[in-house]
């Protein structure tokens, strides 16, 4: 069992690191291609276009759609959490990361699909869209159809709204650097602030392959623009945690999306807490550039003999003396 959900984490990665094109003739993936994931004779994995697939023994089909429209970092991107003196002692102490359902955000907008105006506009569109693919009849522009159809719309999308809150999530700060911006936005007392500084590769390998997480940057859109109902912008209803409003575009937003994860990992607030390898998942710790000397000193020896974490721990240095 252990051996098999290792196996799957090394095939996962494999797949998010080489999923733009083919890994054998090189070709480039558009969004709805299938693609096949399997073994070469070699034993090295291969992500492969159909007509490369033959290559492989144990060929499995891929759907490469749904992926791009997230970018996804190269594996030694750095990203930060920012966070004050209790979020971080509970990470260390629950050896867990936070995971936040989605509803539970205060942004209205967190897995919306548009401006409440469009909504009409958007329905109307999405079921001709869907139309072709389910028992619906091709909607027609007759009052009464429209009204029978929307009955069985409206049932698919609670369902959907029923799955959105299967959806928890992580976010990070990508960055190469620190931000004195997310110091000032995340540690509420920034003299007690803690950043954690790890990379999306040691993200990936920190966290369990039972919970089930989706990574990506984060969109940043005019919600006016989208799911409008003209044929312009659109993205699909399982995409809307990918999206924020262009208003948030400064925290620069990588996201780990948990969906529908082992529900053992439930918090009494109906959050998640899904255990991390918190050696393997933090590079760095800095203290906020506003921490004493005192704070700095006790924390870093709590980190060390209560916890065992022998990574790098850094002051900030952006309040670095000037001069003029
Ligand atoms: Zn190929």
């Amino acid at each position: 069992m252990a051996d098999k959900q290792e196996n799957f984490k090394t095939e996962k990665w494999f797949f998010i690191t080489h999923r733009n094109k083919c890994t054998i003739c090189g070709k480039e993936f558009v969004n709805g291609d299938e693609s096949f994931i399997g073994h070469l004779d070699s034993g090295e994995l291969a992500h492969t276009c159909k007509e490369c697939s033959s290559n492989m023994s144990d060929a499995r089909s891929y759907s490469i759609s749904g992926n791009n429209h997230r970018t996804i970092p190269r594996p030694s991107a750095k990203l930060w959490r920012y966070m004050d003196l209790a979020k971080f002692l509970s990470l260390l102490d629950e050896s867990s990361l936070y995971f936040t359902r989605i509803d539970h955000f205060n942004d209205p907008y967190e897995g919306a699909l548009g401006v409440a105006t469009n909504e009409d506009a958007w329905i109307k569109m999405e079921m001709q869209r869907r139309a072709p693919f389910v028992n619906l009849k091709e909607f027609k522009d007759d009052e009464n159809d429209f009204e029978k159809e929307k009955k069985e719309f409206d049932e698919y999308r609670r369902k959907i709204r029923t799955w959105r809150l299967n959806n928890y999530i992580s976010c990070w700060h990508q960055s190469e650097s620190e931000s004195e911006a997310m110091w000032q936005l995340y540690s509420r007392d920034t003299q007690q602030g803690i950043a954690i500084q790890t990379t999306f590769e040691r993200l990936y390998q920190a966290l369990p392959v039972t919970a089930n997480c989706e990574f990506g940057m984060v969109n940043y859109i005019d919600y006016s623009e989208y799911n409008n109902g003209t044929s312009g912008k659109y993205f699909h209803m399982f995409d809307a945690p990918w999206y924020k409003r262009l208003s948030f575009a400064h925290e620069k937003e990588f996201r780990v999306i948990s969906e529908s994860p082992d529900f053992n990992m439930l918090t009494d607030a109906h959050d998640l807490l899904i255990p991390v390898d918190l050696n393997l998942l933090i590079d760095n710790i800095y203290f906020s550039p506003k921490a004493d000397k005192w704070f700095v000193k006790l924390v870093s020896n709590i980190i060390k003999k209560k916890y065992g974490l022998y990574c790098p721990m850094l002051q900030s240095n952006l309040n670095r003396a000037s001069f003029y």
